[in-house]
């Protein structure tokens, strides 16, 4: 890294450093690398607005990991084995022209529905996109819910099952409901 002077004394060159601090995001700890300067003459030590945006884009990095959301690195990769450049990635995928340098740099954190959209894109066999979507929220199919739950009603039924020696009973029963 290149060295610069330091703005606080403006005498003493600056090293710089980077270490890892832990931050609280939604109850859970993340690791984020930040990077800082020190003055190696007045011994101040600050975070440079370039580092702050780095920093910054890192932080979202995390969030976006903790979140299930694909990382900036990751949407390069994506792209890549698209590929596509950012501009047409724009133009596949909706967001504004400058939506992929953003999302790349990690300026921007993507809508989970642009995320999935681009997941999707990445699907490499015909996939059921209702199926897809409801997977990937965690979602229970309701065809198989319904094969491992019994429902209240038939739960009911069961219970107040009518012998089939007494078919006197079901055929009031049917009477009394349409009146
Ligand atoms: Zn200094």
């Amino acid at each position: 890294m290149k060295t610069s002077q330091c703005p606080i004394c403006a005498t003493g060159e600056l090293g710089f450093f980077s270490a890892m601090d832990e931050i609280q995001y939604k109850g859970q700890a993340l690791s984020v690398k930040v990077e800082y300067a020190v003055c190696q003459h007045c011994g101040d030590e600050m975070i440079l607005p370039e580092q702050i945006k780095r920093n910054d884009c890192r932080t979202r990095d995390a969030w976006r990991k903790a979140d299930g959301l694909l990382t900036g690195e990751e949407i390069v990769s994506l792209r890549t084995q698209l590929g596509i450049t950012q501009q047409e990635a724009a133009e596949m995928f909706g967001g504004g022209a400058n939506a992929f340098s953003k999302y790349e740099r990690g300026e921007v954190i993507q809508s989970q529905a642009m995320d999935n959209l681009m997941r999707l894109a990445m699907e490499k066999q015909p996939v059921d996109v209702s199926e897809w979507l409801r997977n990937r929220a965690g979602l229970i199919n309701p065809e198989q819910s319904y094969s491992k739950v019994v429902p209240i009603t038939a739960k009911s039924k069961r219970l107040n099952v009518v012998p089939s020696s007494a078919p006197d009973l079901s055929e009031n029963f049917k009477e009394a409901s349409y009146g």
